[in-house]
Parts: structure tokens; sequence; C-alpha cells
């Protein structure tokens, strides 16, 4: 449709001297802005916009010359699609980001393609006292500040702590790492096999929709946790797709930056969310496992990290869930554990320190959650190359488990009879698979066949 929308650059990333931005985008003009609330804004049409420039045509589309890629994230943009072309023309990706109801069931990820003419995308300054106004306003649209409550968020854990005793539970958890294609979600079970907690509830989106066409149904019976590790779609995706069916789960998720399509999913959600703002400063304790803010400064790096910890003694007991966060974000009390859910999906690592260790040298056991053939290349060679190298074993990448099989969801179990119980349980949540104990370690750990496994595919 040609009209006027407003934006935020939401990733902007240079890569081989082309210029990628994400920009998360709402269909009003300038008029209709004054009347909008951060309610309303979910009646209203939002869409991610992926645009590519190179360094000739950037100052075309952009006002001035290109200074570095990320100098421009978080900044405001005015498009206007109804500008006759003139000169340049752009291709545009377009993903709708309309929070789906039940009522209508909607798709939740569109894709069409606009050209957009010179002059029709500009940024909107912070010099000018008119253009301020605007992207105040904007700001304060998108802005998740108004969803936290301090009161609420500390009422709310006192009840996590009550409710993940682990005298009701008795070290009979059962932990799952689901596939859901380039994305994260893992589950936390009762000894009924009853979720009690999710870490993350994502999936593969937009342009990695095609690794998780059909979200899965995952149960919700007793209103479990679940513990957002960050705000990228990638981990919540499944319950985006289907809010009405997790919107009274008890949302535990970081105050971080915010765009439309994000602010949406906390509205709809907004009932049983809580922030955390400082409250995981500091290690955070719980009974059967700990949660910390990591340190950093981008969205990855100042989520949620989770270390489960079960209590068992003859199988996989602790745990650690980083999200998306470099390892030297997490606190040092996380990251010494037996099983570990690679960050970012095996993407790259900007440093090794604080790599997390497992108890048993060279027995790590590891997940990596991702789909295949996914637009960012994960996992990367070099990442994984890294955790074996640091006795990480190399789950899904043993011969069974090639980068084109990862079909399966893994349970954090090295019991037999504990897989089999989910696959009779959860039939239509897909295969399940889990570490097989010394036959895992003989013949997967090593990472023997990354060569042939990496052969032909194109990590740079
Ligand atoms: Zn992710
Ligand atoms: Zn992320």
């Amino acid at each position: 449709m040609q009209r006027e929308y407003f934006g935020i650059i939401y990733e902007s990333e240079l890569e081989n001297e082309e210029v990628h931005m994400m920009i998360d985008t709402i269909a009003v003009s300038e008029s209709e802005l004054d009347g909008l609330t951060s309610e309303s804004i979910n009646d209203i049409d939002t869409q991610l916009m992926f645009i590519t420039l190179n360094r000739e045509n950037f100052s075309d589309f952009m006002s001035g010359k290109f200074e570095s890629a990320e100098n421009y994230e978080r900044r405001w943009v005015k498009i206007d699609t109804r500008v006759s072309f003139g000169g340049n023309r752009l291709e545009v990706e377009v993903y709708s980001t309309n929070v789906p109801t039940g009522e209508f069931n909607a798709e939740s990820i569109g894709f069409t393609t606009l050209n957009i003419g010179s002059d029709s995308i500009s940024l909107i300054g912070k010099r000018k006292n008119s253009e301020k106004i605007i992207s105040d306003k904007l700001e304060e649209l998108i802005s998740l500040n108004e969803l936290y409550d301090g009161d609420k968020t500390a009422q709310l854990l006192e009840k996590f702590k009550v409710d993940m005793s682990a005298s009701k539970f008795d070290k009979k958890l059962q932990v799952v790492n689901f596939n859901v294609g380039q994305g994260n979600a893992t589950g936390v079970f009762d000894e009924n096999l009853e979720p009690v907690l999710y870490i993350d509830l994502g999936g593969g989106g937009y342009k990695n929709k095609f690794t998780y066409p059909v979200a899965k149904e995952f149960p919700v019976n007793n209103n479990p946790y679940v513990i957002l590790s960050h705000w990228d779609m990638d981990h919540y995706e499944t319950a985006f797709r289907d809010v009405a069916k997790y919107a009274n789960c008890k949302w535990i998720a970081p105050l971080q930056d915010s765009n439309f399509s994000i602010k949406k999913f906390a509205n709809a959600v907004k009932e049983n969310l809580v922030l955390i703002k400082d409250e995981f400063d500091r290690v955070n304790k719980f009974t059967i496992g700990r949660a910390v803010k990591c340190t950093g400064k981008k969205r990855n790096d100042s989520g949620i990290a989770v270390k489960l910890d079960l209590g068992k003694e003859n199988d996989i007991s602790e745990i650690l869930f980083p999200g998306d966060s470099q390892y030297t974000y997490i606190d040092k009390q996380l990251t010494h554990v037996e099983a570990l859910c690679a960050t970012h999906h095996g993407g790259k690592l900007y440093s090794t320190s604080n790599f997390p260790t497992c108890h048993k040298e060279g027995e790590g056991l590891i997940v990596y959650s991702y789909g295949k053939n996914n637009s960012y290349k994960h996992p990367r060679r070099d990442t994984v190359n890294e955790h074996v190298k640091r006795g990480w074993g190399a789950e899904r990448f043993g011969e069974k488990y090639s980068l084109g099989t990862t079909v399966h969801n893994v349970v954090f179990t090295t019991n037999y009879e504990v897989l089999d119980s989910f696959k009779i349980k959860y039939p239509s949540l897909g295969s399940f698979n889990c570490f097989y104990g010394e036959d895992y370690v003989k013949r997967e750990r090593r990472g023997d066949n990354l060569d042939k496994l990496f052969s032909g595919i194109d990590n740079d």
C-alpha cells in the first residue's frame, strides 16, 4: 500500500560493503501521530522493512554521507512510499508484525516487496524542535518503561521462588530444548511431564520462517512461567503466533530497548508480564537454579541468563541457558555446568573469556538451537570448533545429527525411559532425542565429523 510510515532503525550492519538495515515501522502519518497511545498502536499496521544500501546510493536515501553502520541504530526515519520514482529504486522486503489473534487466525508474517524512490526515506533529526517532538512521541509509544511496576515484579518473583521450590519437584524435573528452527524454546517439566517453566518460547520468524513453518503447540496447563531471555522475535515467535494461548503464562522479561513490534506483543501479554529492571543485577537464586542479568550493552548481551540446577545425582543436572548473550557478560556463578545450550544459536563469538567450563573435562553436553539454512549461517564453524576444543561435544553434529537434520527436540537426559515418556506424552511436538550416556560420549562428543558436516557450508 502506498502511504507514510514512521520507523526505527532496529539493526544496521555493514557486510561486504553493503549496509543492511532492519526498520521497524508503523503505518501512520504525522497528523495521525498525535492521537496515538501506546495501547492503540496494537490496532495499527506495523511492519518490518529490510533494506540494503551500498555506499554509493547511501546518501541518496539517507541524508548526509555514510558514517559507521551502527551509528544509525535506534534512529528514527520517515518513509513515504507515495513518492514517485525519479532516482534509484530500492527493493524492500516487508514482513507484517501485527499480532495475530485467535479470532482471525492471521498469518504472523506476510511478505511483499515495495519500491522506494529517492528521498522517500529520511532521517528524523534531533536538532530541529519539530522533529524532536516527533521522535520523543515515537519513543514514548514504543517504550516498555510504562509496563514496569517494581511491586508487581517483586511479588511475582516471590511467588516464582515458592513455586520453583525443590521439595515440590524432588529432583524429578526434566528439561527439553525444542526444535523450533532458527530460534530458541526450552521447557522444564515436572514428573507428570507438565510444564512448570519455559525459557524462551521462540522459533524461526521473518526470513527464517521457513525453518519453522508450523508453530508447535506447547502445553500450558497450570499457566507455567516463561522467562524471556531477551526481546528478539526468535525467542518469542511461538507465543507471538498464538498470543491468546500463551497470554496466561507468567512472563518474566528484561526491561530493554523496544520497537513497535515488541511493544505490541508486550501489550498483548501485559496482564501477566513482569519486567526485570535491576532485580537480577546480582545473581538471583531460586531452588532449582539461578538467573542473572547479562552485563553487555546490546539486546543480545543484556538479557537474562539462566542456570538450572536440578539436584540430580545420576542424570544431567546443571544446565546453562545463555540466550544470545556472549559468555563474557554472564556471571561466573552460572558458567560451570554439565550441559549447555550454545549461545546465540552458535553465532559469532566476540570473546572467549568466561567460556563455560564443564564438570567432567572433555565431557560437556551441548545443544545448538538453529534452523537449517538460516539466513545468519548459524552455527558458525569457528564457534563450534571453539566449543569442541573446550570440551563441549557435538550434539547435532554427529553422524545422526548432521547440519541437515536438526529435527529433534533434545531432552537433557541420559535415560531412555524419560525419553520414551516424552515421545508417548507429546507425539505432536515432533521427534525427541537425548544424550546417550556412554554411547554418546564415545561416538559423538569428539566432533570428529565436523569437517564432513561443514563441507559446502560457507561461514564468513
Ligand atoms: Zn536468537
Ligand atoms: Zn537475539
